[in-house]
């Protein structure tokens, strides 16, 4: 579907100047959007004190009104975040959108814990943190407001949001949106904000600011870092590298119906979604026959290397600090490419396909970049190995330790069990699409920040609470 860019730039300005019209009562009209990292900081303080202030069953009302405005919005939106960004899939962009407007738990998520005895009784509760510092990728950019704002909001925290620069409009309206809804339903105004020009800088100074509580990177490796440095609490959600296995006891057909089928969800863009297959020899070829039945495309030999030269760059590195050795090759990933549908990559090189093919295959050694580096574009590798031991090995490998995400098809629990504890990932799909991990098909909650590196898992309102111990002496206990 190709979208045109003046429409979404007219439909973006419609969207804010309804909601601005609406609520004309404060300097962003209560919808979130402010000039400097300061003030935006400084009205989610304000929402915070006044969200404290509401019952828990007020809370869900706003919550409730949030899910609403995300699903009646979920089309605009991802016609907005495919148009704006270049990558993605408009009607899987829905999907998502709805999913994380009704699968992200509410404030039912938060648990209280209790000891009574001889001594009173003694109480655990979940409270919030206050103002998060909420750092969100280009990927899925109203997909992780939707659902970091509903999140953090039924927790009792006010977001000051920092969205990737690709994806400004996108976020910018998804927040005044959620905003709008929240006001309407009797909740505060700015309980999420932003600065209307996102940046490096302003995402930075957001992060320095004394009176962000904690900090939320939903990103690569680099934000991952950066807020780990912060000496804040921080909740770190990185990238992945999800491997998928096969061995010979899968059922082969629906392996390979299940792994075309997450692999080009949203043209690969999530980061749970299948990177690399590597299969035991025995069934790789009729697993590469049925991946074509549903949707692949194979290409080999010299298309392969065309292929390369076209969605990777290449870099000269010297292979360690000081070496006088030749320098080694490395790649990195051409952002051109990143999310785009197959049949536009293999136009690339020629090769003209229709919309119905959804994803590029193609046989490769272990080796190959397009194994080792995060594409994040429907290029699946296909790697054969002798056996499970073969397999299972070289998943742990070409996942880098991210400890994010894994899939594998197999019959066989011994072999399960073998990779899912070698691999030791926050999400292990079996015998599904990989977008199962996250709700879609399979059961359990949904998320769009999955924090491997700091360990909070699948995130949900209670990752953004504090624990806090209220004591009573010898009266409450009553039995
Ligand atoms: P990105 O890392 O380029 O950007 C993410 C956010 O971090 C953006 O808002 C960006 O402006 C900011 N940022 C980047 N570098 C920064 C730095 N040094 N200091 C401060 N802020 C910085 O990632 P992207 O391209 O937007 O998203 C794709 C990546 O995110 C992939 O690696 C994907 O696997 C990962 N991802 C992970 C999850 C998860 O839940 N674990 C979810 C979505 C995306």
């Amino acid at each position: 579907m190709t979208i045109d860019q003046n429409l979404i730039a007219k439909i973006a300005a419609e969207v804010m100047a309804r909601v601005q019209a609406r609520q004309p009562e404060t300097a962003s009209g209560g919808a979130g959007i402010f000039q400097t990292v300061d003030e935006a900081v400084a009205a989610a303080r304000a929402a915070q004190k006044q969200l404290k202030k509401l019952t828990i069953e007020k809370r869900e009302e706003l919550i409730k009104a949030m899910r609403q405005a995300a699903c009646d919005n979920a089309v605009l939106l991802a016609e907005m975040g495919v148009s704006e960004s270049g990558m993605g899939r408009v009607s899987d962009k829905v999907i998502k959108n709805r999913l994380a407007a009704t699968k992200t738990p509410g404030t039912e998520d938060l648990k209280s814990e209790a000891w009574s005895g001889d001594r009173g009784l003694t109480l655990i509760e979940m409270g919030p943190y206050g103002v998060i510092g909420s750092i969100t990728p280009t990927t899925n950019p109203s997909e992780t407001v939707i659902c970091n704002g509903i999140g953090m909001i039924a927790a009792g925290n006010a977001v000051v949001f920092s969205p990737h620069p690709t994806a400004k409009d996108t976020s910018l309206v998804t927040i005044k949106l959620l905003n709008e809804a929240i006001i309407k339903a009797g909740g505060p105004p700015n309980l999420l904000t932003a600065v209307a020009e996102p940046s490096l800088a302003a995402t930075n100074a957001m992060m320095q600011h004394p009176d962000i509580n904690m900090l939320v990177a939903t990103g690569g490796p680099a934000v991952v870092k950066a807020v780990m440095s912060c000496g804040k609490k921080a909740i770190g959600a990185g990238a992945g590298n999800p491997p998928a296995v096969v061995d010979e006891t899968a059922d082969i057909e629906k392996a390979a119906k299940d792994i075309i089928d997450g692999c080009s969800f949203d043209n690969n863009l999530p980061c749970i979604a299948e990177k690399e297959v590597i299969v035991v020899g025995s069934v790789a070829d009729k697993l590469m026959a049925y991946m074509q039945r549903y949707g692949a495309y194979l290409i080999s030999g010299p298309d392969v290397d065309r292929l390369a030269n076209v969605i990777l760059t290449e870099k000269a590195e010297l292979a360690a600090a000081g070496c006088t050795e030749k320098p080694k090759k490395s790649y990195a990933v051409n952002k051109n490419y990143v999310g785009k549908d197959a049949r536009y990559i293999l136009s690339q090189i020629g090769i003209q396909v229709p919309d119905s093919i959804r994803a590029v295959i193609c046989e490769t050694p272990a080796e190959h970049p397009f194994v080792v580096e995060e594409l994040m574009m429907p290029v699946l590798p296909v790697v054969q190995v002798k056996d499970i031991d073969a397999a299972i090995e070289l998943a742990v490998k070409v996942e880098h330790g991210n400890r994010h995400t894994a899939i594998m098809h197999s019959k066989n629990v011994d072999n399960l069990t073998k990779l899912a504890k070698a691999i030791e990932t926050t999400i292990f799909v079996k015998n599904a699409p990989s977008y199962a991990g996250i709700g879609v098909g399979g059961e359990g909650f949904t998320t769009f920040t999955i924090a491997g590196p700091t360990g909070e898992g699948l995130t949900s309102p209670r990752s953004f609470t504090r624990q806090r111990r209220c004591v009573l002496v010898d009266a409450l206990s009553i039995v």
